[in-house]
């Protein structure tokens, strides 16, 4: 990663005193890589972790073709197409329990949701459009060849991989990869992410606050991130402005983790002496991203190439934390832990309803309550909108993101917002 943050750095449009959002997280993702190191567990342990290895179907999903509705299976070219037609009741199917008779001309078979469909008969007509006379039914015309028929292999076809490597396995890859009989799967290991907050102003949960200060929440929010992204977390506590206490962070963390993520001290007041401490343990760039919240940031390894890790250096504000973590880091942890493709965040257009005031030149990630009205999705902005204002996040639903080239937003105009459920 080295020398291709160099090669960045040498780029025409790459200005670290001003990078897009876009820019920036192109280059991180460009430069994270993922992870070595599996582990094999029972299906259900692996909820919520990365497939490792393709999962490969060893039979047709379904096995034999077989009925999706109750009702009679019957010989389509039996059936007149301009009137009704009579057929013989030779017997029934039932799901699990084949029908082994041969279904001659003129005859169908009483068949429930999920039976075989029997040897010689190809469609299926539902029971409610069907008149039952004892022995004898009578189909109305108008039927499809093939019809409710679910065929076999549909779902799953032998020999070809079921799911991929690199999928993040949630509960219907449980449930398709239970439906080939697997008991097993290989998943990628956990990534170990350590984390710490810099400030003297800090004070950890438990201890009583001093005149002065304040208690380190980005710790819980951190935390809070990373678990539900799936990471192994290595907290490291609040460590002092000090050039000796953070170096030696620093080293704990690469001896133990794959990824740093620190909050605070990179804004330009405190980036001096961490920005020389960082030269010396690693490379790392200082960027001033288009913004807001969360424009200052820093990005690159601590340590050597083989033995390092990767540093996301986010800034001390509590809400440019959670916007910079997932704008930023999100992707790049995603990346890491082996998830193949990296999908792109939901992102649609609804009507504001909120005034937005915005400078032209920074991307904004306001805070947003998406809500219906009259069956419309629109949405609105929470309150005030100060990157220290962590309840805004809270109240929020939804990052309202603002391009760059726009200004202030009028009530009604429509904006991108990015939901926060489902960001995993
Ligand atoms: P910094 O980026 O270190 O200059 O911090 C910017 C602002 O965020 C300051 O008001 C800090 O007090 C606040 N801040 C920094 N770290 C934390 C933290 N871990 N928890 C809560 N607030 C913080
Ligand atoms: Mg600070």
């Amino acid at each position: 990663m080295t020398s291709l943050l160099k090669q960045i750095s040498c780029a025409d449009d790459y200005d670290p005193d001003s990078l897009q959002v876009a820019q920036a997280r192109e280059i991180i993702l460009g430069l994270v890589e993922p992870i070595h190191g599996s582990e094999r567990m029972a299906v259900r342990k692996a909820l919520g972790r990365i497939l490792a290895e393709d999962v490969i179907s060893t039979a047709n999903v379904p096995g034999h073709d077989n009925s999706a509705m109750d009702g009679y299976a019957v010989r389509f070219a039996d059936l007149e197409d301009d009137r009704d037609t009579p057929l013989r009741l030779a017997g029934t199917a039932y799901a699990g329990r084949i029908y082994e008779g041969r279904v001659e001309a003129g005859e169908c078979v009483r068949i429930m949701t999920g039976a075989v469909i029997p040897g010689n008969t190809d469609t299926v007509v539902i029971q409610e459009v069907v008149r039952a006379e004892g022995e004898r039914i009578v189909v109305p015309p108008g039927q499809r060849r093939g019809q409710h028929v679910r065929l076999a292999g549909e779902d799953l076809r032998a020999g070809q991989p079921a799911i991929h490597a690199g999928k993040l396995l949630r509960p219907a890859e449980l449930g398709l990869i239970a439906s080939l009989g697997v008991a097993e799967v290989v998943v990628k290991r956990r990534l170990r992410v350590a984390f710490f907050s810099t400030g003297d102003e800090l004070c950890s949960v438990g201890t009583p606050l001093k005149e002065g200060e304040v208690y380190d929440s980005n710790r819980y929010t951190i935390f809070g991130m990373l678990t539900r992204l799936g990471c192994d977390v290595i907290d490291l506590g609040v460590i002092r402005d000090s050039p000796a206490s953070i170096e030696a962070a620093f080293r704990t963390a690469t001896s133990q983790a794959d990824a740093i993520v620190t909050s605070g001290g990179v804004s330009v007041g405190e980036a001096d002496f961490i920005r020389g401490l960082m030269e010396k343990l690693g490379e790392v760039a200082f960027w001033k991203i288009a913004m807001r919240p969360g424009r200052p940031m820093a990005f690159g390894r601590i340590g050597s190439e083989n033995t390092g890790a990767i540093l996301f250096g986010l800034p001390g504000n509590p809400v440019a934390v959670m916007v910079t973590f997932y704008q930023f880091v999100r992707e790049a942890l995603l990346k890491m832990m082996g998830v193949s493709p990296i999908e792109a965040l939901p992102q649609f257009r609804v009507p504001c309803v909120s005034a937005l005031k915005k400078r032209p030149g920074r991307g904004e990630f306001q805070r947003g309550v998406l809500f219906r009205d009259n069956g419309e999705w629109k949405v609105r902005a929470t309150g005030a909108q100060g990157s220290g204002i962590l309840s805004s996040m809270s109240e929020a639903n939804c990052f309202i993101a603002v391009e760059p080239e726009r200004g202030n937003v009028e009530p009604g105009e429509p904006v991108d917002v990015q939901p926060f459920e489902g960001l995993i």
